[in-house]
């Protein structure tokens, strides 16, 4: 007899296509797919947000509507589908949650706490009874409690179980007590000795197993310095806690038919593949194209963010840059570093430009037509820039911590292994010392191009992950 297929329901806040701001959408973008290719048979629930674009709202299906009860409000949840690849998405519809300027703001414990209800409610109106609902930073942590309190006692879910992953612990969403209770079934007994609930502490203590997305950020989480106050309950939860390192979307980042570049390229022609990227980018930034063509170009793509590193950027940027390089800059967020970044770029225009918003296209050009690209994170739960870029030809210069330390490995000039450059300490000086000797060996034509094809021969696609997460799946 065929073995029935296991059906597993995401619910996430974020997922590419419709709707990113960071890793949570690439990954919950991928792995669905990855899953349902390997025989699984997964759905997504997600919002459906005003941003998201006509392209994939005409092709949606309006599948009806039900009512979810968020604390005393009566609300009106419609339900739309939409065949994507190889998954289908369900986009759960509420005007008041989520047509709004932005995808986060002070509305989002309500509007969460409405998400995670739907995951639910949507699961039984499409009669998907799913054997593990799988959920997704502190959003939706509150869903393996609702289970755990609430949803348990329904036949329909039964027999479900949990899977929490944490892409980023330093977010977890704690609000006050009276009012996650008053908008949740949660079970008030339990929090008689708190004033505040931590959503995330509800996904890590309630779901059946918890994951991070790499295996060295899981032992980190578990030490004071990278446990974000949550290291105590993260210990006594560890044997349910694993990392699986998450993979990359190797078609959407592809030099040799991404539709953001001006120049396609692979890896036996990225020397003139890059250059020819590197001009136009050039040229689009407004850099002085013969000057700079031959120098080194080096990119930083990010959320500016003290996590990720962006204090010791700007540490280091001046001097950085009173060598013959060239610097770009793409990102948005705090709002000093942005105008840290923006008075740097207006005086040294000459050298470096940072191009302060969120553009998915540029993106990729600067993937493609970079020699470097940094990441000096204070910590990093996976990240996925330095696996993007190493489709690119462009090498990673990485601070070693949490997915950093498990995708990227220092160049060994000893035994020509390596794809990319590495520093411990977070110090400014070991920064720019390891951007000294990365520059070295960029004039060290046969070491950079060993280094590069180190590069190309990796595999980040998500099938190798896919498999992990679906042995967890079965382990419940
Ligand atoms: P995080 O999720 O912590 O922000 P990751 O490295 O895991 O960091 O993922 C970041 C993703 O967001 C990458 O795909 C990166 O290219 C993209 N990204 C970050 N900032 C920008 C930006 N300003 N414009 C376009 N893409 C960006």
């Amino acid at each position: 007899m065929k073995e029935a297929k296991l059906k597993i329901l995401m619910v996430s806040s974020e997922v590419e296509p419709f709707a990113k701001t960071g890793g949570l959408g690439d990954v919950v973008g991928s792995l669905p797919n990855a899953l349902n290719n390997s025989g699984l048979d997964t759905i997504v629930i997600m919002p459906l947000y005003g941003q998201i674009k006509q392209e994939y709202r005409q092709k949606m299906e309006y599948l009806g509507y039900i009512y979810i009860d968020v604390g005393w409000r009566h609300q009106y949840c419609g339900i739309f589908n939409l065949h994507h690849q190889n998954t289908t998405y369900y986009f759960v519809d509420n005007e008041f949650y989520f047509n709004r300027s932005k995808f986060y703001d002070n509305m989002d414990l309500e509007k969460f706490s409405f998400l995670s209800l739907a995951a639910f409610e949507v699961a039984k109106f499409i009669n998907f009874k799913p054997d593990v609902i799988h959920c997704h930073d502190w959003h939706t942590g509150v869903v393996p409690a609702l289970l755990n309190d609430h949803y348990r006692h329904q036949e329909f879910f039964k027999n479900t179980k949990t899977v929490y992953t944490i892409h980023n612990l330093a977010y977890q969403g704690v609000f006050a007590k009276d009012h996650v209770l008053g908008m949740l079934p949660l079970d008030y007994r339990k929090y008689e000795n708190t004033n505040i609930i931590n959503m995330m502490a509800l996904g890590i203590q309630y779901a059946h197993k918890v994951t991070t997305v790499s295996p060295t950020y899981a032992q980190e989480i578990l030490t004071d310095t990278y446990g974000e106050g949550l290291q105590f309950l993260l210990r006594h939860e560890v044997r349910k806690l694993s990392g699986i390192l998450n993979g990359i979307d190797d078609k959407l980042y592809n030099p040799s038919s991404d539709p953001f570049i001006a120049f396609k390229f692979d890896k036996d022609n990225y020397v003139e593949g890059k250059k020819e990227n590197k001009k136009a980018l050039l040229a689009e930034l407004g850099f002085d194209v013969n000057s700079a063509i031959d120098k080194p170009l080096i990119g930083i793509i990010s959320r500016l963010a003290s996590q990720k590193g962006m204090d010791l950027l700007l540490d280091i940027l001046h001097p950085l840059l009173d060598h013959d390089v060239r610097v770009v800059l793409l990102g948005s967020g705090d709002k000093y570093l942005e105008g840290e970044f923006g008075r740097i770029s207006y005086f040294r225009g000459d050298k470096f430009r940072a191009v302060l918003k969120f553009d998915n296209a540029l993106a990729h050009r600067i993937y493609a037509s970079s020699d470097m690209f940094l990441m000096p994170s204070a910590f990093e739960p996976c990240g996925l820039a330095q696996m993007i870029c190493l489709q690119y030809g462009t090498l990673p210069l990485v601070r070693h911590c949490g997915g950093l330390a498990d995708s990227i490995e220092a160049y060994n000039e000893y035994t020509q292994q390596g794809n990319g450059f590495s520093f411990n300490n977070y110090s400014g000086h070991d920064f720019y010392n390891t951007i000294m000797y990365a520059l070295s060996l960029y004039y060290r034509k046969d070491a950079w191009n060993q280094i590069v094809q180190n590069g190309f021969a990796c595999d980040f696609s998500w099938i190798k992950s896919a498999k992990d997460y679906i042995e967890l799946y079965k382990k419940l």
